[in-house]
């Protein structure tokens, strides 16, 4: 299939790294995950194949599409999370990367159905832009699981859970949407000690909240 859009080379390798730098964290086991990146100037995003192994995907086994989801060049049958990877970027025009893992702590919340507030720990407040929502339960791969998924995430948020599954993460970059996934599996595991003390940790004011959104949004970081 051809098409006027440039397919861009350097694209096709930031996601076949990511996949070794997703599996060598932790985040998610084996095949399991999928990753995507959106090159916004030319409208196409580039993903993970399905259940190949991530050290020995190479930049031809990542199949590229439009926003529409019309495939403009691969071989491969692609993640069989498209659907909710394409309705990240319709949904979030500002984010240029999407993981989605399988991590621990985050899958306990996942399975119980239960959100990840954003007040429990000033890295949160700082990275995951509003709580972490459990998305309602439907099929892996199916059109409802990426509804479910945009409803979770809103228009705030910078990862949602999918329910019994695992965990959504998106961001400017991947460098932005891997931090996301290791901020959010650290304050799942950090709610969980809390809650395997029999204890509940004390919120974050919502101003204090919004001082770090800020805070980082404007001051953080080097010129
Ligand atoms: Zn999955």
């Amino acid at each position: 299939m051809t098409s006027d859009k440039t397919v861009n080379a350097g694209c096709r390798k930031l996601v076949v790294d990511a996949g070794v730098r997703m599996l060598d964290s932790g985040l998610t086991v084996a095949t399991w995950g999928n990753i995507s990146v959106c090159d916004r100037d030319a409208g196409l995003v580039y993903i993970t194949p399905s259940g190949m192994n991530y050290h020995e995907i190479v930049e031809d086994d990542i199949n590229v599409y439009n926003l529409d989801g019309e495939l403009i060049e691969g071989h491969r049958r692609p993640s069989i999370e498209l659907e909710l990877h394409l309705g990240m970027f319709n949904a979030r025009p500002e984010i240029g990367a999407c993981i989605h893992t399988h991590p621990i702590f985050s899958t306990v919340f996942s399975s119980m159905g239960q959100d990840i507030p954003i007040d429990v720990h000033d890295e949160a407040a700082q990275a995951l832009g509003d709580s972490v929502r459990c998305a309602d339960y439907a099929l892996p791969g199916t059109k409802e699981l990426a509804l479910n998924a945009q409803r979770a995430i809103g228009d705030k948020a910078n990862a949602c859970m999918l329910r019994s599954h695992g965990l959504v993460c998106i961001g400017a970059d991947l460098d932005a949407a891997f931090k996301v996934s290791t901020v959010v599996e650290m304050v799942a595991e950090i709610l969980w000690r809390i809650r395997a003390t029999g204890g509940d940790y004390i919120p974050i004011s919502g101003e204090n909240v919004a001082a770090m959104q800020e805070f980082v949004k404007t001051k953080y970081g080097q010129y």
